[in-house]
């Protein structure tokens, strides 16, 4: 049962990522550990081969490669892609109301949030601080609360005889969090309760909190569900589980084989900025490493975009087509978009099934019906700026982009024994 060992090793990470800062910041932990090095996009590199190192953007993307022993120009490099964004409610700049004495914050929908699943949960709150300490330097500090700290109650049944089957949600007048309790004449800033909160975590005292991007989160910890564990629940599933699968691969792997990972922010909402994937940061950091080396290294190479799919739900099976409805816990999921909303071509595909087929593991192919629209990852958009050939996989779940998602716990072990022979093995294509 090596699967639960990575599971359980899959819940610490996604405990202690509630943000895309934490997550890069996670991930940043376990590349030390194995030796990898961190480069300055700042600096001057010399790279040299049989190395591991990392860049890091914004402190919310990462390009983690490793350079083997060849010629990158001749040999290519296997590139596995994902993002460490999720949707989510993040607090708004000028964000304190008090209403009935009761201490609220004002939140902004970011990327497509299922929001009903949002109610009645323990709310955490992390992001990132920027504060001006006490020597008079501006810097950036991690922030996370832990506890439950908030709650956006629903209204009662009895308030709202038609919540059944009737009840939509309005974002800005139904959604800000409840937090505390306060007088009449409260004056509490939230820049106040941060810096109280920075102060407990890391010591720093701050003398004025110059701006932060922070969203509330599930308290929930991650964990195995159901009567035989068939399942793992967490937040963030989509798509830290992928991040993990990426981290994994190329840190238990080596050889003489150049491999990449590269987790993205930005993809909730479109992936345009200077750290999500329509940006240059994996081009910038490609230029650096491969020199005028680097069209011959790009036709040499490929790229996985791992990004969960959506598993068939068996109350609603008329949501996928008969033919392509993945089930959980039988494989990770190719998927096909011939309107390249996802970069799989049938070459890529091909590889993926002949890698998974050699190690005899299972895998699934997913097309949206015909009549209904196609969602995408980050892979049509990675495959357009390098021009490398790409493939769109990933694990099947269940209630992507709600607070709380589930994956069946064989298959993301299931796409890192696949990802760990494709980053080692010698010829692609
Ligand atoms: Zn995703």
């Amino acid at each position: 049962m090596e699967h639960v060992e990575f599971n359980k090793d899959l819940i610490e990470f996604l405990n202690s990522s509630p943000t895309p800062w934490h997550a890069v910041s996670t991930m940043k932990s376990r590349l030390d550990a194995a030796g990898f090095q961190q480069l300055d996009e700042r600096d001057d590199w010399s790279l040299d081969r049989n190395r591991g190192y990392y860049v890091i953007r914004n402190g919310s993307s990462i390009v983690a490669f490793r350079t083997g022993n060849k010629d990158v120009s001749t040999s290519g490099i296997r590139m596995v892609g994902a993002h460490t964004d999720s949707p989510c409610l993040k607090v708004k700049p000028n964000p304190e109301l008090r209403r009935k004495g009761y201490f609220q914050l004002g939140v902004e929908v970011y990327g497509g949030v299922l929001l009903n699943p949002w109610f009645d949960r323990d709310l955490s709150l992390a992001g990132r601080v920027t504060l001006l300490d006490e020597a008079g330097e501006v810097q950036d500090v991690l922030v996370d609360f832990r506890k439950p700290v908030a709650f956006i109650p629903s209204l009662a049944i009895h308030l709202d005889r038609e919540a059944n089957s009737n009840r939509s949600i309005n974002a800005q007048t139904d959604l800000p969090p409840v937090l505390m309790q306060v007088p009449e004449d409260d004056t509490t800033s939230f820049a106040d309760l941060l810096s109280q909160q920075v102060a407990a975590e890391s010591g720093i005292k701050a003398r004025k909190i110059l701006g932060y991007e922070l969203s509330f989160y599930d308290a929930q910890q991650a964990e195995f569900v159901g009567l035989r564990n068939d399942f793992v629940a967490s937040a963030r599933m989509d798509n830290l589980l992928s991040c993990y699968i990426g981290l994994q691969s190329l840190i238990h792997t080596s050889g003489d084989e150049a491999a990449l990972l590269v987790c993205n922010d930005h993809e909730e909402v479109g992936s345009m900025s200077a750290e999500g994937a329509q940006g240059p940061f994996l081009t910038a950091v490609l230029d650096r490493w491969c020199g005028a080396g680097k069209a011959r290294a790009i036709a040499h190479s490929m790229m996985i975009s791992a990004d969960n799919a959506h598993g068939v739900h068996p109350n609603y099976l008329d949501r996928h087509d008969e033919n392509h409805g993945p089930v959980l816990n039988q494989g990770p999921v190719i998927k096909v978009n011939h309107n390249q909303r996802y970069a799989t071509n049938s070459r890529s595909a091909a590889l993926y099934r002949h890698i998974s087929d050699e190690l005899g593991l299972p895998h699934q192919t997913f097309v949206v019906r015909s009549d209904m629209g196609c969602g995408s990852t980050i892979g049509p958009l990675t495959a357009g700026n390098l021009g490398v050939t790409t493939l769109d996989i990933g694990v099947p779940q269940f209630g992507m982009h709600s607070i709380r998602e589930l994956i069946g716990a064989e298959d993301g072990f299931t796409l890192f024994r696949v990802l760990a022979e494709f980053m080692q093995r010698e010829k692609v294509f």
